[in-house]
């Protein structure tokens, strides 16, 4: 049973969503030495990379980087995956394991971890179960309060798992929405850590022909109408040529999880 008794939603009896469950919710600070490393190499490389092949940032990010990195893997695709194998040896892969993924998200995780063995697949996940959110803060909290959810579901758990690296690696791509149009490849998140997007300049189609060309493990959903895959109920399939993010949220004014602001 756990210890979440006190509540404080306005007399709902369910707890306020804005207050986090107890324990760890934010990233260990960097060292000094290292989060000063991480700025200089941030100004003095963003630019020569902003639109530099995906191949070349990750070997630049396996020279350059001052400690290990991590792999972010949405399992949407894994093109990620493959391009570590080949330029980021050592790099730990990450997947947010929300308890709200379809199960084929959750088969293409385990074939991951599967093929490409010298990479160790951390599952990253909330503090309270599925079960326990719903007793703590009541049921479908992300229908009412999906910004939340994210939160506790998503952005807490990486935030937490990212402390003892010195940088991500992230499927971020400029063309997958207006929100991301000027991502760079290179910058420094909010803890002073590297945040390395080698996928920015690529296209929707750039991802597929990479995953036929390589023989990659494929997420089945993306080939029924989702191009963008999240939880799955906050998913829903879009239409030919429509922004491949616009069924992320369908049922709510919101775009992003929280994970690249
Ligand atoms: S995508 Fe939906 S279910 Fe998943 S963490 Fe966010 S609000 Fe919760």
């Amino acid at each position: 049973m756990i210890n979440l008794l006190h509540t404080q939603g306005g007399g709902s009896g369910f707890r306020d969503p804005e207050v986090s469950p107890e324990g760890p919710t934010t990233t260990a600070p960097l060292d000094p030495e290292t989060a000063q490393r991480n700025a200089q190499l941030v100004e003095e490389y963003a630019a020569e990379l902003y639109n530099a092949p995906a191949e070349e940032i990750l070997a630049w990010a396996h020279e350059h980087a001052p400690g290990p990195l991590v792999v972010t893997l949405s399992m949407e695709n894994t093109v990620l995956a493959e391009l570590a194998e080949r330029h980021l040896p050592g790099a730990d892969f990450l997947f947010l394991d929300t308890e709200y993924h379809f199960p084929e998200t959750l088969a293409v995780a385990d074939d991951v971890e599967a093929r490409y063995p010298q990479h160790r697949l951390v599952r990253a996940t909330a503090q309270l179960s599925r079960a326990e959110q719903d007793e703590v803060y009541g049921p479908n909290l992300y229908l009412r309060e999906p910004s939340a959810c994210c939160r506790m579901r998503k952005v807490e758990p990486l935030a937490v798992t990212m402390s003892p690296y010195v940088g991500w690696v992230t499927g971020l791509r400029r063309a997958d929405g207006p929100t991301r149009a000027e991502a760079p490849a290179l910058s420094l998140d909010g803890t002073g850590r590297l945040k390395i997007s080698p996928l920015v300049t690529w296209s929707l189609e750039d991802t597929e022909a990479y995953e036929r060309d390589n023989n990659l493990i494929i997420h089945p959903l993306t080939r029924q109408g989702y191009p963008s895959i999240g939880c799955a109920t906050c998913t829903m399939p879009v239409a030919e040529g429509e922004d491949p993010r616009a069924g992320r949220w369908a049922f709510a004014n919101k775009t992003e999880c929280g994970l690249h602001e």
